[in-house]
């Protein structure tokens, strides 16, 4: 049995693109690949196409993420790295995937655009908006392929425990892939499951240096999954995926000293949360302020929709996530600098001495 038998058949028997990067480096006298001989005077020469998965940059994520690197895959985004999973493993008209919402929108968006079907085990708001899942065992048939877990979930905050996860993850081995999209797990109390994808091989971790990293407009996130699982998903990626301005702000962006003052931001946006969170409870109108261990804070409001647009008329824009099941009073705060938090708590406790 190989997790591979999971995947879609028509693609196992894919060879995928052989890219002349891919065929022979980019050492010597380039002239396989159509490219121009002249760099325009650029910060790095752009010339040349990039390495499909930037050797340098991939041991620097395989070691900050304490995994091998052949387990890692690099892309534009955790985004993309979704895509790929719902393409290969679920066959358009036949196959699903499991959500639990109020989840991040784009597992049921890439799974529409495959044509998969998605099956929804919301989470249990009685309990937090923790998810259930025996609940989601229950709902994998033979037709379910991949398990979306966010940890921690996005609109919500929360996070499930690493033991709870390990155990869906070994339950469905064989039947289904268990992907925990770790998306803001740097702002977590618990350590990332990167290092467990390795020892079992239906389990799929998601990382991103768009949050925690501030690096969002380079569009790069990674994969971390048993080895036959990226080199799977390699074939159906575009040849050449990574910018090299994005390669090297990724670089940049884990060096030493970026790292430590990344571990600044992230200490001090973790305090800010608390002290945002503790704030927001004093503002009028406020009926809940979800504990989060994100870099955001799901709040309720008597009026989330005035609410919304009180601050938006100032400038201050939130995520209105009242779309969202059990969130119908919500809007989604980002924690800012001290600066920003101050502005946005000056702005909702004004509405508090109008209305008083
Ligand atoms: C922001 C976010 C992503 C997207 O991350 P990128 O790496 O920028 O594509 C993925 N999952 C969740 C839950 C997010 O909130």
């Amino acid at each position: 049995m190989s997790v591979l038998d999971l995947a879609r058949p028509d693609l196992l028997a894919l060879s995928g693109y052989s890219s002349a990067r891919l065929e022979a480096g980019r050492d010597g006298i380039l002239l396989n690949a159509n490219e121009s001989p002249w760099p325009l005077d650029h910060a790095a020469p752009l010339n040349r196409y990039p390495d499909p998965q930037p050797a340098r940059l991939r041991a620097r994520l395989a070691e900050l993420y304490g995994v091998d690197a052949p387990r890692l895959l690099i892309g534009r985004g955790s985004d993309e790295m979704i895509d790929l999973l719902v393409r290969a493993f679920c066959r358009a008209g036949r196959d699903a995937i499991v959500v639990q919402p109020p989840a991040f929108g784009m597992y049921a968006v890439c799974a529409a655009v495959q044509g998969a079907a998605v099956r929804s085990v919301p989470l249990v708001r009685e309990r937090g908006f923790a998810p259930d899942f025996d609940a989601v065992l229950a709902a994998v048939d033979a037709a379910v392929k991949l398990v979306f877990v966010c940890a921690p979930n996005n609109p919500t905050g929360g996070t499930p425990s690493r033991a709870d996860v390990l155990a869906l993850a070994d339950a469905l081995r064989g039947r289904a892939l268990v992907v925990v999209d770790e998306a803001y797990v740097e702002f977590a109390d618990a350590p990332s499951l990167a290092p467990e994808a390795g020892s079992r091989d239906n389990l799929v971790v998601l990382r991103t240096l768009s949050k925690a990293h501030a690096l969002a407009g380079a569009r790069i996130g990674c994969l971390i999954a048993a080895a036959e699982i990226v080199e799977l998903l390699r074939k159906i990626m575009p040849p050449y995926p990574l910018p090299t301005p994005c390669v090297e702000a990724a670089e940049a962006a884990l060096c030493a000293k970026a790292l430590a003052r990344t571990g600044d931001h992230i200490a001090a946006t973790k305090l800010e949360r608390e002290r945002l969170r503790v704030a927001l409870t004093t503002i009028r109108g406020v009926r809940e302020v979800f504990s989060s261990q994100a870099n955001f804070l799901t709040v309720r409001f008597d009026d989330a929709g005035a609410r919304y647009r009180q601050l938006l008329a100032r400038g201050i824009v939130v995520r209105d996530v009242r779309r969202y099941p059990g969130l119908e009073d919500a809007l989604r705060i980002t924690v800012g600098s001290p600066e920003q938090n101050a502005a946005l708590l000056a702005e909702l406790a004004q509405r508090l001495e109008i209305t008083a």
